[in-house]
């Protein structure tokens, strides 16, 4: 029973499905099934293919040209400019004109939402354009994403065709009324520099080598204003710790055995939070880090969970490292230099391998909004009331689509030189966000999903 999803190209078996279970659970529709569909006797339903069968009805979702011998290939990433059914980005389209036509029985979506969905998703135009610019992280730019490059971080664009898959399928019958609950926020902490002073640090580590005594060390006070913020809101968290790292530069701000630390984590337990990894600066290249790290990490802990560090990833060798290390889920997905919708979506989905076509079945909750992309960038001529206009309208976005607003602040956001002024974002962030979203962990999350 269910909604059945006729499709006809078989070669793109995994590829057509993966993309339909994503933009489905964009809207919360679970009851589903696929077939190949070919000559007649069709149940009311979804078609997906080049042409439609005279006697179908239901959906017909008319396919584009990427999952064909193009596949993989760097033509197949949509040139510019694109064109707009309404405001809805087309990214694949065979046809000149993007239309939406309704008869009694059929609906025709004469462009490719499946393709559009999985091309956003996968990370594709990561994966296939070798020129794609990179920063001095080697990471991919945002200004190398095409979603950035048609100005579409503001939108989510695999959640507007979901909701337009949805529209069609009301109106004519297939579901019979429109998802909708309260939206969900996932506010979490990398903690990168846990003590005060960190150039003390390294002397106490130094001297406690030398000497075989524990020298105290005191946190960073942006642990206990940020607990007693999430206190009066009755709101959880989730703790990213860093549990190793071999880069001179980025790595090496604390050891997670340390007392300090130790004790810090179980507080933090104790009162509801969340603790997860914050993978080292390298893990992002390096795989056979990824893995020792992860390693561990698990010693204490039966499931893992986290971001990197420096948001730095390559796909899809990353993701392949978390299946791997069997990661529940991953919140890495977004650009330090700007905030938005860079994968498309604001609901968590599922990691696709777009190379060896596997489904990693790692979940992602993409970030949406980091304090340092908004506040105190030294590129962008931000001040605090644009700072909240532009985290407001994302906050917007993710209610709309009923979504989840991921949110990262760090700890050391709170006292930082400079920061002060910047405080007042942080606290009206977490006011709305106790008042208008659920705020759950990583892991609960996941669990509303799977
Ligand atoms: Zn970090």
């Amino acid at each position: 029973m269910g909604i059945k999803v006729y499709y006809d190209n078989r070669d793109f078996k995994e590829c057509i499905e993966y993309a339909f279970e994503t933009i489905f659970r964009c809207f919360n529709l679970k009851n589903y099934s696929f077939e190949i569909g070919k000559g007649s006797g069709f149940e009311k339903g979804i078609f997906y293919g080049e042409s439609c069968p005279n006697d179908f009805k239901g959906v017909f979702i008319k396919s584009s040209l990427l999952f064909s011998d193009s596949y993989l290939k760097k033509d197949s990433i949509p040139r510019l400019p694109v064109q707009y059914y309404e405001d809805i980005p087309v990214l694949f389209s065979s046809e000149h004109a993007p239309s939406v036509t309704s008869t009694l029985d059929r609906t025709t979506i004469n462009f490719d939402i499946v393709q559009g969905s999985f091309f956003c998703v996968t990370g594709y135009d990561e994966i296939v354009d070798d020129d794609i610019e990179t920063d001095n992280h080697s990471r991919v730019s945002h200004t190398g994403k095409l979603l950035y490059k048609i100005n579409r971080f503001e939108k989510p664009v695999v959640n507007m065709y979901a909701r337009l898959l949805e529209k069609s399928m009301l109106e004519l019958g297939l579901i019979d009324k429109r998802f909708q609950r309260k939206p969900i926020a996932h506010i979490s902490h990398d903690v990168d520099r846990p003590f005060r002073h960190q150039p003390y640090y390294y002397i106490k580590r130094y001297l406690q080598s030398k000497l075989k005594v524990h020298i105290p060390m005191r946190l960073e006070p942006g642990f206990k204003i940020i607990k007693r913020a999430e206190e009066k809101y009755s709101i959880n968290s989730s703790w990213f710790f860093m549990v190793g790292g071999n880069n001179p530069w980025y790595d090496f701000c604390y050891d997670i055995g340390e007392q300090e630390i130790q004790k810090l984590i179980k507080s933090l337990e104790e009162s509801g939070d969340e603790v997860g990894w914050h993978y080292s600066y390298e893990c992002g290249t390096d795989m056979y880090l990824f893995r020792k790290e992860s390693q561990i990490f698990k010693v204490e802990r039966s499931k893992i969970f986290g971001r990197n560090h420096y948001l730095r990833y390559r796909i899809p060798y990353s993701w392949r490292a978390y299946q791997k290390s069997n990661l529940l889920y991953d919140s890495s997905l977004g650009f330090s230099k700007a905030e938005g919708f860079a994968y498309g979506i604001c609901t968590p989905f599922e990691l696709f391998d777009a190379v060896n076509r596997v489904n990693t079945n790692v979940w992602e909750i993409p970030l949406i909004v980091m304090d340092g992309t908004v506040c105190d960038s030294a590129e962008r001529e931000m001040d605090v009331e644009n700072a909240k206009k532009v985290i407001k309208n994302l906050m917007d976005e993710v209610k709309n689509y009923s979504g989840v607003f991921s949110f990262l602040w760090h700890n050391t956001s709170i006292k930082k030189k400079g920061w002060k002024k910047w405080r007042p974002v942080y606290y009206s962030t977490m006011a709305v966000l106790a008042k208008e979203f659920e705020c759950l962990l990583g892991e609960e999350i996941i669990k509303r999903y799977e």
